[in-house]
């Protein structure tokens, strides 16, 4: 990648800062804000970022500034790495590693549509009145005489200070247009940021009044929307949340994953409840994975922005919410996220928060003991059923078939037959053959991500030498010695680069993995034998090769045949001179001819 300006998403980022901005990134300082690393060898190691483990497998190469999961396979550099963790365009990672070691960015000429770079400056621009406001509501939950009922409310409920500025809380006083009028924010930004607008008589008109604020973040911490309560006895309905605006979409947000993100990640699951309350509730009784919809339903763009996080999804609902229909949605989810979805019954009408608070260790149970979305809704029905005689037996089962048949996997669908045969007693052989036909689309089961290609151990060892030090094999070996054609794209890749980053841009995700892998890992043979292990097995494959080609061309003419035999002579001489002098030690020079010797013939 020469000077020339990089055109990323809508914006130009000049090339050159983009490397200046990876380079002064510490990888280790970055990744070690979500996970603890420790050093082995030249790398470091620890639980991985994005998925969920009980043994450390990810490796980040410090010098090289690259990451690998030897788990999941994840991987890249300090970008690739905010891009993934913080939900991220290009740009945006960049700029987010930018503002973290304090450098301003260039954008060039090429910056996309200017739409595009004044819809991001608009973004920010709010993000900011947001941040303000936000600000100047806890000021005024703190401290105004105005408020003084909202924080005996909050106290009323547990709420103690650090809880209040933990979560930013704030109060919206009474009257009209005090935000603007003290903050100085202009109506029109307030009202961009959904805080404000202007009445039909020419005053402004607040959002929020006389409600506790609770201030609603994106997943990279960046306030997007508010929600407000109001107190007990006051006007209007009891929530009330940010309308749409360029920052908030309610169906893509989640109240609390900023503060839950780290332990979604750790325990592998996200606990999806009703509202604010529930979520700080949940985290002060050590459910520290409580994420909210705010007013919603949970919906899919919910569910796409978790199952980047975690794998398992556990709705703690008020349990008539969390079984009533949708189970169709839930299994497509399923499949299409690659997510487990799970639920965890309360107890009957409690709330999460008031549970959080009475009961903390029940709270836990429950959550520990959610289970699989199909199973709840069996649990539910049965509850339910009237299992005294062989006639209502017969009809509980019938509808419990009718669940069991809507789950896509054969599988999973026979098993809780099973189920539903020892509930209702009776043969499940006679249930299968009740069993309703599932009425939808193909029963096909999600296959696993296609494995990468194998790349034999010391082709792998070759290229890992070329990935740490290159000076080791350059000159020393060529593209054509690998026979995996993986490795020879890496190698290619490489060799056609200036930096390991260079060549990672430039490759395809497959071979920019193997790379990030080999970076992560550390060199542990001895270059020399990489080398001519390497050359080795190249020089018996160009022998084979010369072999199939002596049989073809056998009979048309002696000359031809004898060239081939003579190729095939001079490889397997200098093939057994490089090998016996591998056996011997302190032949240092002679070692190194022959190891050109065969070089020289591998390439012709
Ligand atoms: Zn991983």
């Amino acid at each position: 990648m020469g000077p020339a300006p990089l055109i990323l998403g809508n914006v130009g980022i000049v090339a050159e800062d983009v490397e200046a901005v990876r380079s002064a990134t510490d990888l280790v300082a970055l990744v070690s804000e979500r996970a603890a690393l420790r050093r082995v060898g030249r790398r470091w190691v620890g639980l991985c970022p994005f998925h969920a483990e009980n043994t450390p497998s990810f490796s980040v190469n410090a010098e090289l500034g690259v990451y690998y999961c030897f788990g999941c396979h994840a991987h890249g550099d300090a970008i690739t790495y905010v891009r993934e963790t913080e939900h991220l365009d290009f740009a945006g990672a960049v700029e987010h590693l930018a503002s973290r070691a304090g450098m301003a960015l260039r954008y060039d000429a090429y910056g996309g549509p200017g739409e595009a770079r004044a819809g991001a400056k608009k973004k920010a621009e709010l993000t900011e009145v947001l941040e303000r406001a936000i600000e100047w509501y806890h000021e005024r939950l703190l401290s105004a005489p105005d408020a003084a009922e909202a924080r005996k409310y909050l106290r009323g409920r547990g709420y103690d200070g650090r809880t209040v500025r933990h979560y930013k809380l704030g109060w919206a006083p009474a009257g009209q247009g005090a935000l603007s009028r003290e903050t100085g924010i202009s109506v029109e930004l307030l009202e961009a940021a959904g805080l404000a607008h202007r009445g039909p008589y020419g005053g402004v008109v607040d959002f929020f009044k006389e409600r506790v604020l609770f201030p609603i973040y994106d997943a990279a911490g960046r306030p997007v929307g508010m929600g407000g309560r109001i107190l007990p006895g006051g006007e209007g309905p009891k929530y009330k949340n940010t309308q749409a605006t360029a920052l908030y979409d309610k169906s893509r947000v989640l109240y609390g994953l900023n503060w839950a993100k780290s332990a979604v990640v750790e325990r592998g699951q996200a606990v999806v409840c009703e509202g604010y309350t529930d979520v700080i509730g949940m985290h002060g009784a050590g459910v520290a994975e409580a994420v909210a919809t705010c007013g919603t339903a949970f919906a899919e763009g919910h569910m796409k922005l978790l199952s980047g996080f975690a794998r398992r999804i556990v709705l703690a609902y008020d349990a008539d919410a969390a079984g009533q229909g949708a189970a169709e949605r839930v299994y497509e989810w399923e499949k299409r996220f690659q997510v487990s979805m799970f639920v965890a019954e309360l107890p009957a009408g409690s709330d999460p928060a008031d549970l959080a608070r009475s009961s903390p260790e029940l709270l836990r149970k429950c959550v520990a003991a959610a289970v699989p979305f199909l199973a709840f809704r069996l649990q539910r029905h049965f509850c339910g059923a009237d299992l005294s005689t062989p006639e209502s037996r017969a009809r509980a089962a019938e509808a419990a078939l009718a669940m069991v048949a809507e789950h896509p996997d054969a599988l999973v669908r026979d098993q809780y037959l099973m189920q539903v045969a020892d509930r209702c007693r009776l043969p499940s052989a006679e249930l299968r053959a009740l069993r309703v036909a599932r009425p939808r689309r193909g029963a096909a089961t999600a296959s696993p991500p296609a494995s990468r290609e194998k790349v034999p151990p010391p082709e792998m060892e070759a290229l890992r030498l070329a990935v740490h030090s290159p000076e080791q094999v350059a000159g020393r070996i060529d593209a054509e010695f690998f026979s995996s054609g993986l490795a020879r794209s890496a190698y290619e890749a490489l060799a056609g680069a200036m930096t390991l980053h260079e060549a990672m841009d430039a490759a395809t995700t497959e071979v920019a993995g193997l790379l990030s892998e080999l970076a992560a890992s550390d060199v542990e043979a001895n270059p020399d034998d990489v080398v001519r292990r390497l050359l080795d097995r190249a020089a018996l494959r160009a022998l084979s090769d010369l072999e199939r080609s002596a049989r073809a061309v056998e009979g048309s003419g002696a000359e031809r045949e004898a060239e081939l035999a003579s190729r095939a002579t001079a490889l397997r001489l200098a093939l057994e001179e490089l090998r016996s002098l591998e056996a011997g030690p302190g032949q240092g020079e002679r070692l190194a001819r022959a190891e050109e010797h065969l070089l020289r013939l591998l390439r012709t």
